[in-house]
């Protein structure tokens, strides 16, 4: 088993300030030199650069040539909060100029005020519309969006999940979690469980009525947000360690971006000499585990039949007209 995934903090810089993350408050400016992404695994398949905001980063475009020159086959994503319209389309559009393949999703956690509420900076909304608009012009195919459910912004769900099909873009929905590694919060569970139901039972429904194994995929992960809110447990195991890891901004690698062990640091680290059986120890007593999409995703691209007997059970419970969730 070799490691495929990468999630990857390029900086720590932030110019949102949300209130179900503690990023912006960082003092720590740690930026790992561009060079080291050259050490990368080279058959990597998906690579997530994130933040911060990735874009306040000035060598962004080094770093993304970088890590293109390093894993060809890499599919790369780069997630935003969308603000700096002008910043962000000028680095894309250097970026699609070497690769036309490239990805951007943009946080959005609401309509209009709700997401400038979740973001604390009035205007965000408006400024993440322009910046949908400014990277669709520019001819940048692989755009979507990102929703971080909290207690506040759960009843817009499904107004975000209709915006998203208006504008043809895909859409992620993901748990807010507390990493005292990463995001360094103190996020409660969600209470309103019949209002969650009631917005995945939506959503869920619109993705089954899809003729699309990546979106019937997303129902089962979607089902899974409910089940982990209303019953703290993962529908299936995760695989952080055994062919994901979470890099940090200073090149500290964990498992994943929640479990407080590091196992090393990019500069010098060797891919090949993971131990395994440690990561498998780690992750079968993990102290505080997590629903999030990216320690699901790479279990269900491995193993898609985890989900069928779900998915089964959840498409003829669509045909009848019956609720997926009981929420
Ligand atoms: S969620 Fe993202 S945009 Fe918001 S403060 Fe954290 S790093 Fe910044
Ligand atoms: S369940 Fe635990 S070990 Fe696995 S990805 Fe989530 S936080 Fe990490």
């Amino acid at each position: 088993m070799r490691i495929n995934e990468l999630g990857i903090v390029i900086t720590y810089k932030c110019n949102s300030q949300c209130r179900m993350c503690n990023i912006w408050k960082r003092s720590e400016g740690d930026e790992l030199e561009a060079k080291y992404f050259s050490r990368l695994p080279e058959d990597l398949k998906i690579i997530g650069l994130t933040g911060g905001e990735p874009f306040l980063r000035e060598d962004i475009v080094e770093v993304y040539r970088l890590i293109r020159k390093q894993c060809p086959a890499a599919k790369i994503t780069l997630g935003s909060n969308g603000m700096a319209t002008d910043l962000i389309t000028r680095y894309m559009l250097d970026i699609l100029k070497f690769d036309k393949n490239a990805n951007v999703i943009i946080s959005l956690d609401g309509i209009g005020k709700m997401h400038d509420r979740m973001r604390g900076v009035e205007g965000a909304f408006v400024r993440v519309m322009h910046t949908i608009e400014s990277l669709k012009k520019i001819g940048l195919r692989g755009l979507g969006l990102n929703f971080t459910i909290s207690e506040e912004n759960l009843g817009e769900m499904k107004d975000v999940y209709d915006l998203s099909r208006k504008l043809n873009l895909k859409i992620s929905f993901v748990l807010a979690h507390n990493s005292e590694i990463y995001y360094r919060t103190d996020n409660k569970p969600l209470e309103n469980l019949t209002l969650l139901g009631a917005q995945l039972n939506y959503i869920i429904g619109k993705e089954l009525g899809s003729f699309n194994i990546k979106r019937w995929l997303k129902a089962y992960y979607l089902g899974g947000i409910f089940d982990f809110a209303k019953y703290g447990r993962r529908r299936c195991k995760c695989s952080a360690g055994l062919f994901t890891l979470f890099v940090d901004a200073n090149g500290d690698i964990y498992p994943c971006l929640k479990l407080n062990k590091r196992i090393g640091n990019l500069k010098d680290f060797d891919f090949e000499k993971i131990d395994k059986l440690q990561m498998r120890r780690w992750t079968g007593q993990c102290p505080d585990p997590c629903w999030l999409g990216c320690s699901v995703y790479p279990v269900l691209r491995k193993r898609p039949y985890l989900a069928l007997g779900w998915l089964v059970k959840a498409k003829l419970k669509s045909v009848f007209g019956l609720r997926t969730l009981d929420g």
